[in-house]
């Protein structure tokens, strides 16, 4: 059964595809669409990052997730690519308290996917609309859910849950955690070039439109800046972070505002947006001298400082610091100014090599180790797709009495 797999990461405006050969973990095409509901395009390209496909303008204002994906799959089927497909690998943003590791996805599954899109209604509903028109466009082909919040399962309570009344706790209303994908692929990473640095006490700093920080002992996730929803935590691209509760109750009872536009405010309008009133991607940001800007970028690397000291205190110390996701990847002035003045914490970043943004970034004699690791959720997925393939495979044969391949 050995073939292709190919990973969908349906988010709220956007949706990215990778395919990868059988055995390999580098994808042969990779397609992307952006400003999905509104002034969509959809690009998709070879191995070498050629252009295989290119799709904008009237044709593709107002497509639906649902429309963009039938069309990406109308191309790989087009292009011959989908004929040795064998499973597709779904990043799902919430698995709940049940789902702790990727599953298979079924009917039953489906159903209790569906029920979670409560916690999660800006993402979850995306991500279920992708494994349905995938199964639906491919129904003999497994399909896998792998969840952001898995990796942070294992927290211990005081770090799982808020200070509400212990019903609240048992229904459902926890600290999750996200971005558990991004964590796991850069635990991984660590793992293979830095053992030593896995078995010890790391934040990893997941910096990009959406951002959190996690706390990870011996591969483990202890604590993260997320919550239950993906609103905590660190100021996002347009996403607020922590935010007192009383200033939702002042905005309902006061400002008489309804769900909907807090909803949207908190989402779509806050961040760095909000602060800078000018953009939520740092590149505008770093390049103006606007003071809006300016202090968006402050209250950002304030933020991020405050949430390491913290997770550093959950570990009882720092081992390692972690950069990754497009600001954490390649903005070495969001790095620097996190690190600057933080000797008191080991920590002293290598100016040189944080501008030529090599995977470490400490100076010699840091006693943290300071990397910049970037991460590929897709892959992560992959592997899952891939483990859950051989799963099926095994079971199928010992079912018709064969022997399993080691
Ligand atoms: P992500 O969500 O991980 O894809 O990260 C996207 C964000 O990374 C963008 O919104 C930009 O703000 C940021 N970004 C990408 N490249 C750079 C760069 N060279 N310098 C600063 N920020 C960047």
């Amino acid at each position: 059964m050995k073939g292709s797999i190919l990973t969908l990461n349906a988010g709220s405006s956007s949706l990215k595809i990778a395919l990868f050969p059988p055995g390999d973990e580098s994808p042969i095409v990779t397609g992307s669409a952006e400003r999905i509901g509104g002034d969509c395009t959809l690009t998709i390209k070879d191995a070498s990052g050629a252009f295989i496909a290119e799709y904008k303008g009237d044709a593709m204002r107002g497509a639906t997730h649902e429309t963009v994906l039938r069309k990406l799959i109308h191309i790989l089927q087009q292009a011959g690519l989908a004929q040795n497909l064998v499973a597709i690998g779904h990043r799902v943003v919430h698995g709940g308290t049940d789902f702790v590791a990727p599953i298979l996805v079924d009917d039953a599954a489906l159903n209790q996917l569906v029920s979670l899109e409560p916690l999660a209604p800006l993402h979850q509903p995306h991500n279920l609309a992708g494994i349905r028109a995938a199964r639906s466009a491919f129904p003999d082909v497994l399909q896998i859910a792998c969840f952001d919040t898995a990796f942070h399962r294992n927290h211990p309570f005081v770090n799982d849950t808020f200070a509400l009344p212990l019903t609240l706790y048992a229904e459902g209303i926890r600290r999750y955690g996200f971005h558990g994908l991004s964590y796991e692929y850069v635990t991984q990473k660590l793992a293979a070039i830095r053992p030593e640095l896995h078995a010890g006490r790391v934040i990893i700093c997941h910096l990009g439109n959406g951002a959190s920080a996690c706390a990870i002992r011996d591969g483990q996730s202890i604590a993260s800046t997320m919550g239950f929803s993906a609103l905590d935590g660190l100021p996002m691209g347009t996403r607020c972070g922590q935010l007192d509760p009383g200033v939702i109750l002042y905005l309902l009872q006061q400002k008489k505002m309804n769900a909907d536009a807090i909803a949207d405010l908190l989402y779509n309008q806050s961040g760095l947006l909000g602060l800078s009133g000018l953009s939520n991607d740092m590149r505008v940001l770093e390049a103006t001298d606007d003071p809006a800007a300016k202090a968006a970028i402050d209250y950002f690397v304030f933020r991020i400082r405050r949430e390491i000291g913290g997770l550093a205190a959950s570990l009882g110390g720092l081992d390692a610091l972690i950069f990754c996701g497009g600001i954490g990847e390649n903005s070495c002035l969001i790095r620097a100014r996190v690190c600057d003045d933080m000797a008191w914490m080991g920590i002293a970043i290598d100016p040189q090599r944080n501008a030529a943004h090599e995977t470490i970034l400490s100076a010699p004699l840091s006693p943290v180790e300071v990397m910049m690791i970037p991460t590929q959720e897709d892959i992560v997925i992959a592997r899952a797709a891939n483990a859950m393939m051989e799963q099926v495979q095994a079971q199928r044969l010992r079912a018709i009495g064969g022997i399993p391949p080691l």
